[in-house]
């Protein structure tokens, strides 16, 4: 499961990331970081099965968790087919359909940002949460 982090000026200071890992002895995929002096973002992947006491632990540190259910959205109306984002895509979200058309399956999306910026058309986006 994939979730955002927000670390407020007090919280973006802390360790909670390493002390998340070894005191709940899991392993954490970091998808995305912006992090600055006062606050900070950052998208992790965590085990599924042990996601909601991952989450009470980095909760109970301060920060603010929100579960992750969608990922990239395509526009329909938008897209043109061009192919770009198949290319782009480092975990084959996209695929050319037996029509040409292009078509997305979500649900492998690790949230990277790089097909936003690829598409000529601005028909993707990434979800809020
Ligand atoms: S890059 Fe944009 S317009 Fe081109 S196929 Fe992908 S979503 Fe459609
Ligand atoms: S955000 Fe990254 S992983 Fe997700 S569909 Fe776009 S290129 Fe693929």
């Amino acid at each position: 499961m994939m979730i955002l982090l927000q670390f407020d000026s007090k919280t973006v200071r802390e360790p909670v990331i390493s002390q998340t890992t070894l005191e709940k002895k899991t392993l954490i995929n970091i998808i995305r970081a912006s992090v600055g002096a006062r606050e900070g973002e950052l998208i992790i992947e965590v085990d599924d099965s042990r996601a909601d006491e991952i989450i009470e632990f980095i909760e109970s540190k301060g920060v603010k968790v929100t579960k992750i259910y969608e990922k990239i959205i395509k526009d329909d109306e938008k897209c043109v087919h061009c192919g770009a984002c198949i290319s782009i895509c480092p975990v084959e979200v996209f695929r050319l359909e037996y029509d040409y058309r292009v078509a997305a399956d979500s649900e492998r999306c690790v949230r990277c940002g790089v097909c936003v910026t690829v598409c000529p058309l601005k028909a993707l986006e990434l979800s809020k949460i």
